[in-house]
C-alpha cells in the first residue's frame, strides 16, 4: 500500500452480519455479530373489503398478508369470507439494530380474527417456527406443518382442469410459490430415505416419517451440504432452498405427503399425520394465554375477556 495503512472494507449481509475485511501486509477477515434488539410489534384493524386491503392501509409488512392468505386457506376461502365488518389483530417480531433499521423478515408470532362473535386464533411458537397452532374460539383446531414460511399457495392438491385444454390432471402435492433461495424445512422428524435429483421433480428430498409416511420436497435449488441418506431429521430443519430444477414454471416447492405411496392432502390428512409430536393441552393453553398478553400489551386493547372462554380440553 502507497500510504502505509490498512484499509478496511466491511461487507453486511442481510442478517446483518458483517465481513470486516483488512488488506494489508497481512490480510485479514473479521467477522462482527450485529448487535440486535427483538422489537414486538402489534397492530388492529378493522377489514373494510379484503385482507390485503385492510393490511395495506396500515402499513403492515405486505408478506404477511400471503402468509395469512395461506394458513387460512386450508379452513376458509379467504377472498369470499374475509370480505369486510372483521376485526384482526396481530403481533409480529423485527429485529433492529441500534440505529433502528430492520435486519432481515418480520415475523409474525399471533394473529387473531374476530367475525360476529366467531374467533380464529393463529399462534406461531418461537421454538419452534414451523408448527403453527390454529385455534377457533379457543379449542385448537390443528397445527399446520409448513415447510416453506412466507410462501404463496398456488396450486392445491387434488384434480385440476387446465385452463386452456381443458385436460383433467392429477396434482399429487401443493405448490408453494417463494424466492429462489427461501428456506425448505422439514415438516415433521424422519430419516432421509431419498436426496438427488429424479426426472421432472428436479432436486429431491424424501423423507421417512415414523408411521412409514414420506413427505417429498421438490424443485430445490440447493441442498444443505452433506446432507445424506439415512440422516436423521428434526422438525423445522433446514434441507435446503426453493428453486426451479426438473419441470417447474418458475421458483416454488412442490411438496407431497404419501402413505402408501398414495398421495393425500398435505393441507388435510397429511397434516394430522406428520403430527407425530403434539404438545401438551397445558403447553398449549399456556402459549395462547401468553400470546393474548403479548396483544394486549402491545395494541392496548382489552383481550381478557376471552381468557374465560379457553375451553378444556
Ligand atoms: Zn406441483
Amino acid at each position: 500500500m502507497a500510504t502505509g495503512q490498512p484499509v478496511s472494507v466491511a461487507i453486511e449481509r442481510d442478517s446483518g452480519i458483517q465481513y470486516v475485511v483488512t488488506l494489508g501486509e497481512r490480510p485479514s477477515t473479521r467477522i462482527v455479530q450485529p448487535r440486535l434488539d427483538t422489537l414486538t410489534l402489534g397492530r388492529e384493524v378493522d377489514v373494510k373489503t379484503s385482507l390485503y386491503a385492510a393490511l395495506e392501509a396500515e402499513e403492515i409488512p405486505r408478506r404477511f398478508a400471503a402468509e395469512l392468505d395461506m394458513l387460512l386457506g386450508g379452513l376458509m376461502d379467504t377472498r369470499r369470507d374475509i370480505a369486510g365488518g372483521e376485526r384482526l389483530q396481530l403481533l409480529w417480531e423485527e429485529d433492529r439494530r441500534e440505529d433502528g433499521t430492520r435486519v432481515g423478515p418480520p415475523r409474525l408470532t399471533y394473529m387473531r380474527l374476530v367475525d360476529q362473535g366467531e374467533r380464529l386464533e393463529v399462534l406461531w411458537p418461537a421454538d419452534q417456527r414451523t408448527t403453527v397452532m390454529l385455534f377457533k374460539n379457543g379449542s385448537l383446531l390443528d397445527s399446520l406443518q409448513i415447510p416453506v414460511l412466507g410462501a404463496r399457495l398456488t396450486s392445491p392438491f387434488g384434480n385440476r382442469r387446465h385452463p386452456v385444454s381443458g385436460e383433467v390432471r392429477r396434482h399429487d402435492g401443493i405448490d408453494l410459490a417463494a424466492p429462489r433461495g427461501t428456506p425448505v424445512m422439514a415438516t415433521a422428524r424422519g430419516r432421509i430415505s431419498f436426496i438427488g435429483r429424479r426426472g421432472g421433480y428436479g432436486r429431491v428430498v424424501e423423507i421417512e416419517h415414523e408411521t412409514g409416511t414420506i413427505s417429498r420436497y421438490t424443485h430445490l435449488s440447493r441442498f444443505v451440504a452433506r446432507l445424506a441418506v439415512g440422516d436423521s431429521i428434526k422438525a423445522g430443519e433446514k434441507l435446503g432452498e426453493v428453486g426451479a430444477s426438473g419441470l417447474a414454471t418458475g421458483p416454488n416447492l412442490h411438496y407431497e405427503v404419501r402413505v402408501d405411496d398414495r398421495p393425500v392432502d398435505p393441507l388435510e390428512e397429511g397434516q394430522l399425520i406428520l403430527l407425530s409430536e403434539s404438545p401438551t393441552r397445558q403447553e398449549y393453553r399456556s402459549a395462547l394465554f401468553e400470546a393474548r398478553t403479548r396483544l394486549q400489551k402491545n395494541i392496548g386493547t382489552s383481550a381478557a375477556p376471552d381468557l374465560a372462554a379457553l375451553d378444556n380440553r
